[in-house]
């Protein structure tokens, strides 16, 4: 046991990397995107420690030139699952009781060794097989995965200080610990970071988990796993388990020792999740935890006070960075009617100047988005905006799956405010608008707010003061991430700690104390020093 107490100094965020032209990691990331696509690689489970090649196979291919094969990964199915819930168990026995420096230790080192000897790594297996660019890998699969694994323990040693009263007489004491059995996590495609966090942040308070990598993430993903191996993490803490979802999650779900799930995807899947928690509720030793994050269908709201150029370039960014494909991507979009000329025109133009195609040529803003489901969804809604006569496809709406899954950058105004790409998450490069009239702000506010059903990002934009206060209010439950005369995404941990409410998930706000909280389980502890010798009490005199 320690003879201190350690703390843990309040990290800063990393910094990004520019990769302007000249710069020494513009070179570095070009060599390994290279290195990287030179090969191709075999990935497989690792259960306990060891890798584990089931024979069944699927092959991972670059979304923007899907010819091109970058892995074959192994899919899991129930024998996997239940190695791997057996290795969890053993590794629980030492892991939940050591130390919490010592755990912690090993994901700070994992952190640095993201932003130092790995970082090239995870942005270009980013890059390639989640096609995106450069900077939107550079923000998240090295940056924001770093911040995770540095704010991580610092919330959890905030966590261990916080200590109960103790009157005179007796020692009141909690201590936090790890949930009996294992976590199940369950990541999306869209985000390296977020994929690394949900196996890590139970891990950091002492959990064993199951992994369940996204098939179309699980190459950068994979390389993650190396970095907590190289970082010292444990056999059998976190074990990986790629595989088609029900394969894996089923057996994985029907375990009396399930503790907890940490997801984040869409809303479909984590209700199917949670319904199957339901149905096998008397089964497990203990009530899991459920956290997930899910879709969002995130809003830009304008006042006619708003500037014209800063929400025509917030709208640009989130709607079109990632190909949309990030949950708080902006989808729908109220501009009055006063200030809908000149925004209409500038979108227009800059939308016309968004290059998209390989992410290797960095002079794109948007690479292709993920896969054939997702490029056959996409263009279905704009297919179904092209015959709509409620809609007009004002930029873009063009798309091409010969070689990449690249859909244009498009934008849609439509006359009716519950249009179905208003209301739909649609989790591509989509951004549809609502025009109003000036004199029917109110109402148009009331439609922001119930026409879908999530609540993650949104944003307003004014410059008058009281009507920003005024649609703050009035949107207080339109999302959990809320922006004012600011883009709807970009989050950062420990500054915009993120999640939603309504359909966008549970809002245990991943990056922040509240997560950590959701993987401890409190046991209050109770000393008395001078134990009463009478039982009867003084009133019975
Ligand atoms: P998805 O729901 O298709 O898949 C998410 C994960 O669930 C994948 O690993 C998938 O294989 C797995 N899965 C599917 N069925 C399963 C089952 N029966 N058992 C176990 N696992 C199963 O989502 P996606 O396409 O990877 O990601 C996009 C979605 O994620 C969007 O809806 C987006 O809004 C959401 N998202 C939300 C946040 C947030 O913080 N709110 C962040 C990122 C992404």
């Amino acid at each position: 046991m320690p003879n201190a107490y350690f703390n843990i100094q309040e990290p800063k965020n990393e910094s990004y990397l520019s990769f302007a032209p000249g710069t020494p990691e513009r070179e570095s990331l070009k060599k390994k995107l290279k290195e990287l696509k030179s090969k191709t690689i075999e990935i497989p489970a690792i259960i306990n420690g060891k890798e584990v090649k089931t024979g069944r196979t699927a092959e991972v291919v670059m979304p923007h030139n899907h010819s091109h094969v970058l892995a074959t990964v192994h899919l899991c199915g129930e024998k996997e699952v239940n190695m791997a819930i057996e290795a969890s168990l053993e590794a629980h026995k030492k892991w939940s009781v050591t130390p919490w420096e010592e755990r912690v230790a090993v994901f700070l080192k994992a952190a640095d060794l993201v932003t130092g000897p790995w970082r090239d790594t995870m942005n270009a297996s980013t890059m390639l097989g989640q096609s995106k660019t450069a900077q939107q890998a550079e923000i998240e699969a090295a940056g924001e995965l770093a911040d995770f694994l540095r704010f991580g323990p610092w919330y959890l040693s905030k966590i261990m200080e916080d200590q109960p009263y103790s009157p005179d007489g007796m020692w009141n004491r909690a201590e936090y610990r790890a949930l009996e059995g294992f976590v199940f996590a369950v990541s999306p495609f869209n985000f390296t970071a977020i994929a690394g966090n949900l196996p890590s942040a139970p891990a950091m308070c002492g959990n064993v988990s199951i992994w369940k990598p996204s098939i179309e993430a699980v190459y950068s993903n994979y390389f993650f796993m190396k970095i907590l191996h190289e970082a010292g993490l444990p056999d059998g803490v976190i074990n990986f388990l790629p595989g088609e979802g029900a394969d894996v999650g089923d057996p994985a779900l029907a375990s009396p020792h399930l503790a907890g799930l940490h997801f984040t995807g869409s809303e479909a899947t984590f209700n199917h999740l949670w319904k199957t928690i339901g149905n096998n509720v008397e089964k497990y030793h203990t009530y899991p935890r459920v956290v997930g994050e899910t879709g969002g269908k995130d809003f830009i709201f304008a006042h006619n006070s708003a500037n014209v150029d800063q929400l025509k370039v917030a709208a640009l960014r989130a709607a079109f960075e990632y190909q949309g494909q990030k949950c708080s991507a902006a989808s729908r979009m109220y501009v009055p009617e006063s200030i809908w000329p000149a925004l209409k025109d500038g979108l227009v133009t800059e939308v016309g100047k968004i290059k998209v195609g390989d992410v290797e040529d960095f002079s794109n803003f948007m690479g292709a988005v993920i896969s054939r489901k997702a490029f056959d969804k996409i263009t279905g809604y704009i297919d179904y905006a092209k015959e709509s006569d409620e809609a007009e496809i004002i930029a873009g709406g063009g798309y091409d799956d010969s070689k990449g899954w690249f859909v244009e950058p498009t934008v849609i105004v439509t006359t009716n405010p519950k249009f179905k790409s208003m209301q739909e998450e649609i989790f591509g490069p989509v951004l549809t608008i609502y025009v109003y009239k000036d004199d029917k702000f109110e109402e148009t506010l009331e439609i922001c707010d119930n026409t879908s059903p999530y609540a993650l990002t949104g944003a307003i934009f004014a410059r008058d003061r009281y009507m920003l206060k005024h649609m703050a209010d009035k949107l207080r439950n339109a999302a959990g991430n809320f922006y004012i005369n600011d883009k709807p995404t970009a989050a950062v941990v420990n500054q915009q700690p993120f999640g939603g409410s309504r359909k966008s998930g549970t809002n245990d706000k991943a990056g922040s104390v509240i997560n950590m909280l959701r993987w401890l389980s409190m046991r209050a502890i109770k000393e008395t020093r001078v134990a009463p010798k009478d039982w009867r009490y003084p009133y019975m005199g």
